[in-house]
C-alpha cells in the first residue's frame, strides 16, 4: 500500500492493537469534526436528494475491487457521515427519543468494540459478562427495591424488550391475550403479531393516559388470561400512565402487567421525579432505555423481571456454548440472558456511564430536561402565534401554530406538517410530529413535538426555535384563509 498509514488489516486488539488505534481514531475524528463543520446545523441541508447526491460522488465507491486503505476509507466516509447526519448534540434537533450520547459512553465503547467481548458464553466474554451481571443487579434493583429476587437482561431496546414481556406471558400462560392503551409503541403490536398472539385489545386513554375503568371493563369482556401493556412515557407525549390504578385493576382481574418506561424509566434514578414512577414495581416486568434517558449510543436496552425465575422461559442449550458439564464445573451459563446469541457487551458503557454519573447524576440529566421542557411549555403557553398541547410530565412538548387552527382540519394538519419538512428539509431544525387529540379533548389534530433529550440545553436555545416556527408558517395565505372562513361563517 502506497501510504505509511496503518494498513486496513491491522487488528484493534493484543498488545499492539492500542497503537494502531491511537494512529487511526485521530484520522477519524478529524474527519468527524471536519463533516460536523460542514454541516455546520442539527441537520444537513437539501434534503434526501443532496445526501443521496453527495455519497454518489464519494472518491470511490463503497464495495471496490482494490480497497483505498484505511486512512482514505476513514476520512472519506466518516466526513461524509458527519456531514449527512442529523445531530442530536444540536439543540435543535428534538424530533425523537434520539439522545446525544455521552463522551464517556462513546470512548467506553471503543474499549468494548477492540475487546468484543460476545456475551453469549463465558469463554468469550469473562469479565464482561461479570460486570453485565452486577450491572443487571444494580438496575433490577432500582426498578424493583423491594422484590426478593428481580433481575434484568439487556436488550436492543424496547422493541426487544416489549417482545420479551408479551414472550414471558404466553410462556407462562399460553392463551393470554395482549390488551395496551391506545397510547401505546406500535412494537406492543408487532410483538403480538410475531409471537403469534391475538392482536392487542386496544384501550382508550385520556390525554394520552390509559383509562383505568375502561381497562377494567376490557379486562373483564375477555375469556381467557391477559397481560396488559402499560406505558410510562408514551412516545407521542411522554404522558405516564396511572401506574398504581392500572396494577390495581390487573391484581384484581387476574391479569399480567408489563410496563414500558422504555422513555421515562430512567426518572427512577432522579429523587424529584421518582414519584412519577409510583406503582411500577407492581409490574411483573418493565422495558427500559438507557439510549433515551441515559445518554447511550445505540443500542442499549433493558428487559427487568420482577421474578428472576420468569427469564428461565429464555433458557436453551447449545453444546458449544454452554455443555452441561462446562455448567456443572461452574462456567456460567450465558445463552439463556438473551434471545440473540452473539451479543454486544452494551452494558460495559452503560456500567461506565452510570459510575461515572451515578445515579444521582444520571438523575440530574433527566430532571434537567424535564425542567427545560416545562420552561420551554411555558413560553409556547405565551408564545402569541403558538398554541401548546399541553403541560409535559417528561420532556416532550407538543405545539401547533395557531394559524393552523384558523383553517380547516386538513388544511391545518397540512400547515403543520409543512412546516416540519420545511425546517428539516432547510437543515434549520429537526422537530417531531404526532396526531392526537388534544390534553383538554377534542378532535384529533397534528401537532409539532419537541422531544427534549439535551442534558444541557437552555430554554433560552429554544426560544429562537419557537419564533422560526411561528415565522415559517405561511402567514399571508394563512390569514387570508382565516379571514375568509370567518366572514364566511
Ligand atoms: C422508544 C420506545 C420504544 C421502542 O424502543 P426501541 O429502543 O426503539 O426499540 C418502545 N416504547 C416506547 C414507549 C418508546 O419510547
Amino acid at each position: 500500500m502506497a501510504d505509511s498509514t496503518p494498513e486496513a488489516g491491522s487488528l484493534a486488539g493484543g498488545a499492539e492493537g492500542h497503537r494502531r488505534l491511537a494512529e487511526l481514531i485521530p484520522v477519524a475524528l478529524r474527519a468527524f469534526a471536519d463533516g460536523t463543520a460542514e454541516r455546520g446545523g442539527p441537520a444537513p441541508a437539501g434534503g434526501p436528494a443532496t445526501v443521496a447526491a453527495s455519497l454518489a460522488a464519494a472518491d470511490a465507491p463503497l464495495l471496490p475491487r482494490e480497497g483505498v486503505g484505511a486512512t482514505r476509507a476513514l476520512e472519506g466516509l466518516s466526513r461524509l457521515l458527519a456531514a449527512g447526519s442529523v445531530d442530536p448534540a444540536e439543540t435543535w434537533c428534538a424530533a425523537h427519543l434520539h439522545c446525544p450520547p455521552l463522551a464517556v459512553a462513546v470512548a467506553a465503547d471503543v474499549v468494548a468494540s477492540a475487546v468484543n467481548p460476545s456475551m453469549d458464553s463465558w469463554d468469550q466474554a469473562p469479565a464482561a459478562s461479570e460486570i453485565e451481571r452486577e450491572f443487571a443487579g444494580g438496575i433490577a434493583a432500582l426498578c424493583y427495591p423491594g422484590a426478593a429476587a428481580p433481575d434484568a437482561v439487556v436488550t436492543t431496546g424496547g422493541t426487544e424488550s416489549n417482545m420479551l414481556g408479551l414472550l414471558l406471558a404466553r410462556e407462562r400462560e399460553p392463551g393470554v391475550v395482549p390488551v395496551c392503551g391506545r397510547n401505546a409503541h406500535h412494537s406492543v403490536a408487532r410483538a403480538a403479531w410475531l409471537l403469534g398472539l391475538p392482536a392487542p385489545v386496544v384501550v382508550d386513554c385520556a390525554g394520552d393516559r390509559l383509562l383505568p375503568g375502561a381497562l377494567d371493563t376490557a379486562l373483564a369482556g375477555l375469556p381467557g388470561p391477559a397481560v396488559v401493556v402499560a406505558t410510562a412515557g408514551t412516545t407521542n407525549t411522554g404522558e405516564i400512565d396511572p401506574l398504581p390504578a392500572v396494577a390495581e385493576v390487573c391484581r384484581a382481574r387476574g391479569a399480567r402487567l408489563h410496563v414500558d418506561a422504555a422513555y421515562g424509566g430512567m426518572a427512577l434514578c432522579s429523587p424529584a421525579l421518582r414519584h412519577l414512577l409510583d406503582g411500577l414495581d407492581r409490574a411483573d416486568s418493565i422495558a427500559l432505555d438507557m439510549h433515551k434517558f441515559g445518554w447511550q449510543p445505540i443500542s442499549a436496552g433493558l428487559f427487568v423481571a420482577r421474578e428472576a425465575a420468569d427469564l428461565s422461559a429464555l433458557t436453551v442449550r447449545a453444546e458449544y456454548l454452554n455443555a452441561d458439564d462446562d455448567t456443572e464445573a461452574g462456567l456460567p451459563d450465558l445463552l439463556g440472558r438473551s434471545i440473540r446469541t452473539s451479543r454486544r457487551p452494551d452494558a460495559f458503557r452503560m456500567a461506565v456511564t452510570l459510575r461515572a454519573l451515578g445515579t444521582d447524576g444520571m438523575g440530574a440529566l433527566v430532571a434537567h430536561c424535564r425542567d427545560t421542557a416545562a420552561a420551554v411549555a411555558a413560553a409556547i403557553g405565551e408564545h402569541p402565534a403558538l398554541r401548546l398541547w399541553g403541560a409535559p410530565t417528561l420532556s416532550t412538548v407538543l405545539f401547533r401554530p395557531v394559524a393552523a387552527d384558523h383553517l380547516d382540519a386538513g388544511a391545518g394538519d397540512e400547515l403543520v406538517a409543512g412546516v416540519r419538512r420545511a425546517l428539516l428539509e432547510a437543515g434549520t431544525a429537526v422537530i417531531g410530529r404526532a396526531t392526537l387529540p388534544p390534553r383538554a379533548g377534542g378532535p384529533e389534530r397534528l401537532w409539532l413535538k419537541l422531544t427534549l433529550l439535551h442534558p444541557s440545553a437552555t430554554p433560552a436555545d429554544y426560544a429562537p426555535l419557537l419564533d422560526v416556527v411561528a415565522a415559517a408558517v405561511p402567514v399571508r395565505e394563512a390569514g387570508v384563509r382565516a379571514g375568509q372562513s370567518t366572514v364566511g361563517s
